[in-house]
């Protein structure tokens, strides 16, 4: 092959990195660093989307992008806010607003109904819903995947019947407490007819992805932003594990990928990063391994591209 084209076959990968979503949970407080992001930080990190040209669009504008067929803007950037935290309202929002980014919060109702101190007041939700959206985040904010399906129904009937009595309108986004669910959840919840509902496996998005499991990435600590934004979409299906594993222990790897990919980093809770060779878009892997964390993470890595699975013990 010619430089020439070898340079217009790599090029896609480059230039191309999907779009992404976000999430902040608090903003300019010290006292939980893992979910902290600095507003020093989220400066740079919008003077960098900023600079860069990239879209910060609704979660409504994906939406119908998705309705509508149409394609995914490789330049689009989804901001969201997770458990609606006072620190937003008093030190994220002011960002928000000086660079006009719109955003969707993510309420943890019982969190405002009960005053619980760190959260915002329904006032401050429907100030700050004048610049975004607003989104649900359950009502008692539980781990759903131990819960019955009566439980997660009710949960959400509650959190959505308080919503809709103080904003005058039925949420339209999920987003799942803790990142937690699997396929028995994600069902239930699909009762409601969100239009969109979100985890928190780091990756990338495209017109394929799933509109009901919309991956989405933490954005604390130190600025990363411009790393996380190269990560591409790897579109997966999960054979071994899907869920939980009964005996709580992983024996084969198993997925299906793009035929290109022929050599994969995969990564276990616990566990570290390993690698793999994967044959004709089939990847099987012997691991043998007992889970150790109530809440695993599974990540393939190839390059840029990314998939992740969560594996929540019931
Ligand atoms: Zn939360």
């Amino acid at each position: 092959m010619t430089r020439k084209l070898l340079l217009l076959t790599l090029l896609p990968l480059y230039l191309w990195a999907d779009a992404h979503l976000f999430v902040f949970h608090r903003f300019d407080d010290t006292r939980h660093p893992t979910t902290n992001t600095s507003t020093q930080t989220l400066r740079a990190e919008f003077e960098y989307l900023k600079k860069n040209n990239y879209k910060v669009i609704s979660l409504e504008r994906l939406y119908k992008a998705y309705k509508n067929g149409e394609s995914i803007d490789d330049k689009w950037v989804v901001l969201t806010i997770d458990d609606s935290f006072k620190s937003f309202y008093k030190n994220g929002l002011p960002l928000f607003k000086e660079f006009n980014y719109p955003f969707t919060l993510f309420v943890y109702v019982q969190a405002t109904v009960g005053n619980y101190g760190d959260y915002m007041s329904w006032e401050q939700i429907k100030e700050a819903s004048k610049y975004g959206e607003i989104g649900f985040h359950s009502y008692a904010h539980p781990h759903l995947v131990s819960m019955s399906d009566e439980a997660i129904a009710k949960d959400s009937k509650k959190g959505m019947a308080i919503m809709e009595e103080k904003l005058g309108y039925k949420p339209k986004y999920y987003a799942y407490p803790y990142g937690e669910y699997n396929g028995r959840v994600r069902q239930q919840l699909e009762t409601f007819n969100f239009d969109l509902i979100i985890n928190q496996n780091a990756g990338a998005i495209d017109k394929a992805s799933d509109p009901h499991d919309l991956d989405r990435t933490a954005l604390t600590g130190a600025n990363n932003i411009k790393v996380k934004l190269r990560t591409k979409t790897m579109p997966t299906t999960w054979i071994n594990p899907k869920d939980w594993p009964k005996n709580g222990k992983i024996t084969t790897l198993k997925a299906t990928l793009p035929k290109e990919v022929k050599r994969i980093e995969y990564y276990i809770s616990g566990y570290g990063w390993k690698s793999a060779t994967v044959n004709e878009g089939k990847l099987t892997a012997k691991v043998d391994k007992k889970l150790k964390m109530h809440r695993t993470r599974i990540f393939l890595k190839s390059g840029n591209r990314q998939s992740s699975l969560m594996l929540v013990k019931p």
